[in-house]
């Protein structure tokens, strides 16, 4: 640091949202010198658009959400390059020769730094199954894996993906896109049944089967079976059956990728353990987004989050803090999406997989099976708790501040139009949900609002 100015390099691990969050934040409020390191692409791109750029919806280029001359223009310095070690002691960061990388911006072999914040992400986590080493076998977390995809999935008979979740549903999809038959093992009696509730779990069970894909529930791998040239050519599940296949896709759930701080003497357990200022046992040491771990998380959440949103939080509180004012973490209202072939999905607040007796929820699905609202409530006072939409699209701003602001499931229904995000011309469901509500339970209350952004800054702004 340059006696005296206040000016302070700060050297970032992971170009991924919470590390470029904290860039640009940090640039937007600093004179610091900012670089950015990466040992997966040059620039930052969107991991959540991986599938479209398989399906053919986008290009790579598409997915970046800022120009490539955006990082000089702001004084955002790159560095491609695998970090191998840090010397916390000396603040010097070691990087592995990185002659196998084609690159704009190739790493030294050190880097000093005054602040660090490691942005390090996810890796896809398995479960030493025999044959998960074989070639046609893999996750699907990083550019390189979707590389890896195209490759082995080119001229397939049949894929296999073994997961029930977000990312295995997304392999499906792209398979199917291709017109590439898949198997889909799930070990629970639901798809996505640890996380949502059974109505809703089974409605998109039936849309995934719906799209041709061979949906397999109760079902868990036992190992992966290789041909003659070493390559894999099936699956055995537990019960003994066989699925003949040359691609086995493994979606068994992410884990912090910090394999190479082990042995150092940053703390960590299943991610690096972290305060609620984002720091780490070492002095001016961070962690941010996926690779954090918090020793004491908010009321309700969980310790490591591992989507974008949270990511992002994280970016802009930790450069907060590095430039004079000091943050604590706040994860704000839960909140995620996905989207499962056709269905869109949100959830905002608490809705857990099993209403517990304290809690109640009003549940209402179309005749097609092609969307759901779920509400979820205290059963005294009926103060809403959470929200999900499958197929409708919910104004986030609106169901956030109705959960902030504990409205009652009556209010939450007789206001639903407000929060609904479709377009003047599609299907209106809301009577529907309305009249469901009523006759479920025994009320006789009516729509105050009318579907339109003036409904919703209406709520919004308390008038
Ligand atoms: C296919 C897919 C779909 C998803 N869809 C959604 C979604 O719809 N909604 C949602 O909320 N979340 C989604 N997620 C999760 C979300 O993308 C992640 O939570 C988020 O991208 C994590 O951001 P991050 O900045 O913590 O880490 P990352 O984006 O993983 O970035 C970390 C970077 O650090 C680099 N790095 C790590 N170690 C080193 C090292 N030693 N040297 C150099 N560089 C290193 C990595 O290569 C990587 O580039 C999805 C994830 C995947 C894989």
């Amino acid at each position: 640091m340059a006696k005296g100015s206040g000016r302070k390099k700060i050297a970032i691990i992971g170009n991924g949202i919470s590390g470029t969050t904290a860039a640009r934040f940090i640039r937007k409020q600093s004179n610091h010198d900012i670089v950015v390191i990466s040992k997966e692409t040059d620039h930052f791109f969107s991991r959540t658009a991986i599938m479209y750029i398989y399906m053919g919806h986008m290009k790579y280029e598409h997915t970046k959400p800022y120009e490539d001359f955006f990082w000089s223009k702001n004084r955002i310095d790159l560095i491609r390059g695998e970090v191998e070690n840090i010397d916390f002691e000396k603040k010097v960061i070691h990087f592995k020769d990185s002659a196998e990388f084609e690159t704009e911006y190739p790493a030294p072999g050190t880097l000093n730094y005054d602040a660090l914040i490691l942005a390090l992400g996810s890796k896809s986590q398995y479960y030493n199954w025999p044959g998960q080493d074989l070639e046609g076998v893999n996750g699907l977390y990083s550019f390189q894996d979707l590389g890896y995809m195209e490759k082995y999935t080119e001229n397939i008979d049949r894929g296999v993906v073994v997961g029930g979740g977000l990312i295995g549903v997304e392999m499906a999809e792209m398979m199917a896109t291709r017109k590439i038959p898949v198997s889909f093992l799930v070990r629970e009696d639901h798809f996505f049944g640890n996380a949502i509730p059974e109505e809703e779990a089974k409605m998109i069970g039936q849309h995934i089967s719906d799209h041709g894909i061979d949906l397999r529930l109760n079902t868990e791998i036992a190992e992966i079976t290789a041909g003659e040239n070493g390559r894999c050519n099936g699956v055995v599940t537990k019960d003994g059956e066989r699925i003949p296949c040359q691609f086995v896709g493994l979606t068994t759930g992410v884990t912090p990728n910090i394999s190479f701080l082990e042995n150092s003497e940053i703390e960590t357990q299943k991610g690096i353990l972290v305060d609620e200022y984002l720091q780490t046992n070492i002095e001016d040491v961070y962690a941010i987004g996926d690779c954090a771990q918090l020793r004491n998380p908010p009321p309700g959440r969980n310790p490591i989050e591992s989507v974008w949103y949270t990511g992002r939080i994280m970016g802009m509180t930790v450069a907060a803090t590095l430039c004079g004012n000091r943050k604590k973490y706040n994860p704000g209202i839960w909140f995620n999406s996905a989207k499962f072939f056709d269905i869109e999905y949100q959830v905002y607040g608490h809705v857990p997989p099993e209403i517990p007796d304290e809690l109640d929820s009003y549940y209402w699905q179309d005749d097609k099976k092609h969307s759901c609202l779920r509400v979820v409530f205290s059963k005294g006072n009926e103060k809403v708790l959470g929200i999900h939409g499958f197929g409708l699209r919910l104004r986030q701003e609106v169901c956030e501040k109705w959960i902030r602001e504990g409205k009652t499931v009556d209010e939450v229904i007789a206001d639903i139009c407000a929060a609904v995000f479709e377009g003047e011309f599609t299907r209106s469901f809301e009577r529907e949900i309305l009249a469901s509500y009523n006759r479920e339970r025994n009320k006789s209350i009516s729509l105050r609002k009318k579907r339109s952004w003036k409904s919703a800054l209406s709520i919004l702004s308390g008038k």
